[in-house]
């Protein structure tokens, strides 16, 4: 859906996350440097996560543009929560989900075109810290990623 969307509508849905962010540095007082607006833009106008190297060879002009540059924005954009961070694919992707949401997401990602679309996890994520509480054990990080094929990519191996 949200994927879907994306693609027919990138630069509607990328116009809608720079506006987004604005927003959101000028009401927290941060600022929204160029550099952070081109990773966020490029980011927003990819159908499929970038990585940091992607990214550096994306932002750059006249000069080479450093990986640490691009992973400080990255991180800040992070912070923000305006994007998420692909782990099995060491990739970043926009957040699909205005304005916040504080649950992990899960992340369904297609092995055929690339694509990530992110899913809501609150339902299972209450009964899962339940049976984590349980158990005992304290999480510090979340993590879920699905792999597999895309409505998409499905529908036309069907055939
Ligand atoms: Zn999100
Ligand atoms: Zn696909």
């Amino acid at each position: 859906m949200s994927i879907e969307r994306r693609n027919a509508g990138s630069k509607k849905a990328s116009a809608a996350l720079l506006s987004r962010a604005e927003r959101l540095c000028h009401d927290k007082n941060l600022r929204f440097t160029p550099m952070r607006r081109r990773v966020l833009a490029e980011l927003a106008a990819s159908t499929e996560p970038l990585t940091a190297y992607d990214l550096a060879d994306r932002v750059r002009e006249e000069k080479r543009v450093a990986p640490v540059t691009v992973y400080r924005a990255l991180e800040f954009l992070l912070d923000a929560k305006l994007i998420h961070r692909i782990v099995i694919r060491n990739a970043y992707t926009p957040c699909d989900h205005a304005p916040h949401h504080d649950a992990t997401p899960v992340f369904l990602v297609c092995t055929h075109c690339g694509s990530v679309e992110e899913i809501p996890s609150e339902t299972f994520q209450h009964d899962l810290s339940e049976t984590i509480a349980e158990i005992g054990f304290e999480p510090k990080s979340r993590v879920f990623e699905i792999e597999g094929e895309c409505a998409r990519c499905h529908a036309s191996s069907d055939r």
